[in-house]
């Protein structure tokens, strides 16, 4: 299932409020990319608003997907909720021959406000997409994970100093 690509035509004055309810197979395509699965029973939504002003689109509303990710910490897979908020300012690309609308800002957490849409289309499923990416986190883990991550102590024996700190180490050593 394709999520709805938005003319700029179907936005009344009024705006244009839609309910979504996102498919399981897009869902997994777009968690795959950040190492989430998705699972039986995944619940994912959106609420999102399209208002118009003119040419410029101002889109806002909310996406909330569940996701399982597999835990830092103890390896064992962990349930996850993201929740992403939408507020973006729809600008219309100007036509650049060969290059993608989407490729005309690199989307940071910072600059998620400002962006482009390209043939007066709203393609609601890239901005889901990259919300839903932006919440994923890096290192998922428990909130309380029964192991605790500890850095791999340093086997004593491999240890060596360097011969033109040995002064110093021996200098450490007597405090
Ligand atoms: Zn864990």
């Amino acid at each position: 299932m394709k999520l709805p690509v938005i003319h700029i035509d179907q936005i009344p004055d009024g705006g244009l409020q839609k309910e979504l309810v996102l498919d399981p197979a897009w869902l997994d395509e777009v968690l795959g990319s950040a190492e989430l699965t998705t699972f039986p029973g995944v619940k994912a939504h959106a609420s999102l608003r399209l208002d118009r002003d003119e040419r410029n689109v101002f889109l806002s509303g909310i996406v909330e997907a569940s996701a399982r990710a597999t835990c830092v910490a103890c390896l064992e897979p962990v349930d996850l909720a993201l929740r992403a908020s939408l507020k973006l300012n729809l600008e219309p690309a100007v036509a650049k021959p060969g290059r993608p609308a989407h490729d005309e800002v690199e989307l940071t957490r910072d600059e998620l406000d400002v962006d482009v849409y390209a043939d007066d289309l709203i393609d609601l499923g890239y901005w889901l997409r990259e919300a839903l990416l932006l919440e994923a986190p890096l290192h998922p883990r428990h909130d309380e994970c029964p192991v605790k991550i500890e850095m791999p102590a340093q086997p004593r024996a491999t240890v060596s100093v360097d011969p033109r700190l040995a002064p110093l180490a021996r200098l450490m050593k007597k405090e």
